[in-house]
């Protein structure tokens, strides 16, 4: 297993002159480190450049300034067979760097020899259901894409890999599917552990099956943390309202004698050194909210109970602002009443509205 490390990598693209001729910075100046065995999930929107990232890694692409070292070596100075990476994209696993004669010849040499399959095989079918036939068949004609998808994995975790590199691999299965791929992943890196970095703009599968998550937008490393560090203590606006579901509330204010004042409520103390009415964002999570008696008077709009969560989601409305709390499931409320919102101040997040950078 290897360690990862990317130093202030930028890749850029020229467009084609059809459209445009410009230049597209996919990848700017990032800079990550994953240690023997982490799991790290890069999670961001469609087009930020995860899959840039993803091939900079693997060394498909080449970076325009930076570099990226495995186990402290530039990855340009490891010859291509010797990198051991394996790679699952949403189309199917594809190992590129593979021998593909001596891979092919180890696994023929392995079919109907049962006691001499490695303990590692057998392991692996044992989690992921999939015969040992399966695993050593190249060409699964008859498998489902969900399938080929599952074996493909198993297969490249049969492989004493250094690097393990995921491209969306579920993205195209359905909802039930994706989440049984998820758990049986999850438990294979957890028998086989592989430094591995999974690409997704699925929250839920980052959060499943990642130590860390780097939040990427436009090229850029917002943040890295744990689950937890980017929902409790994002950096800016982006990750506050792009980690956790609903998404967070934002209600827009000022900077008025120290206290934030918006448009519907206020009087929370703010950071001493702002300037005086400078534009400020208050953020609170659904759950950070309740109802309370001769609070924050909003229009009920929806109403969504969460079975497994025990609660039920309103949306409400005052003026121009939408925010979402939790109540309980036994409290009736209808929609287009007004109910009455407290919130818990010790939970709210406040952000410089032009930048988005967090100021308290
Ligand atoms: P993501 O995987 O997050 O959806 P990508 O890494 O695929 O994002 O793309 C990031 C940006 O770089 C997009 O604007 C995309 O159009 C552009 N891009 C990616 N690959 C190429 C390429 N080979 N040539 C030109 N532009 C590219
Ligand atoms: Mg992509």
């Amino acid at each position: 297993m290897t360690t990862v490390a990317l130093e202030h990598v930028s890749k850029t693209f020229a467009t084609h002159e059809s459209s445009g001729g410009h230049k597209i910075t996919a990848v700017e100046d990032v800079s990550l480190k994953l240690n023997t065995g982490d799991v790290l999930a890069i999670l961001g929107p469609s087009g930020c450049g995860k899959s840039t990232l993803l091939r900079l890694i693997s060394g498909i692409h080449k970076p325009d300034k930076g570099r990226i070292l495995y186990d402290d070596v530039d990855l340009e100075d490891v010859p291509l067979r010797e990198r051991g990476i394996g790679m699952v994209f949403q189309e199917g696993a594809l190992i590129p760097h593979w021998e593909s004669r001596r891979s092919v010849g180890f696994f023929l040499s392995l079919r109907n020899r049962e006691p001499e399959v490695p303990e590692k095989l057998h392991q692996i079918s044992k989690i992921t259901g999939i015969g040992i036939n399966q695993l050593l068949d190249r060409r699964p004609s008859h498998l489902s894409g969900g399938e080929k998808q599952r074996v493909g994995i198993a297969r490249a975790l049969a492989r004493d890999l250094q690097v393990l590199l995921f491209d969306e691999p579920f993205a195209n299965l359905d909802a039930k599917y994706r989440t049984e791929a998820r758990v049986e992943l999850k438990r294979l890196l957890n028998a086989f552990p592989v430094t591995s970095v999974y690409v997704t703009h699925d929250q839920v599968e980052a959060i499943a099956l990642s130590h860390r998550i780097a939040v990427m937008r436009a090229g850029k490393i917002d943040q890295v943390g744990t689950y937890q560090q980017l929902y409790t203590s994002p950096h800016n606006i982006f990750v506050a309202t792009f980690i956790g579901s609903p998404p967070i509330n934002l209600f827009k204010g000022r900077s008025i004698n120290g206290l934030w004042q918006g448009e519907n409520f206020g009087g929370y103390h703010l950071r001493r050194d702002l300037p005086e009415d400078s534009k400020v964002t208050a953020a609170i999570r659904a759950e950070h909210m309740h109802l309370q008696d001769g609070g924050i008077p909003g229009v009920v709009e929806q109403v969504v109970p969460m079975l497994a969560e025990r609660h039920q989601l309103i949306t409400t409305h005052l003026g121009g602002e939408t925010w979402t709390i939790t109540v309980p499931l036994d409290q009736h409320i209808e929609r287009g009443s007004t109910i009455y919102c407290g919130l818990q101040e010790n939970e709210m997040l406040f952000f410089d509205t032009a930048t988005g950078v967090r100021i308290g």
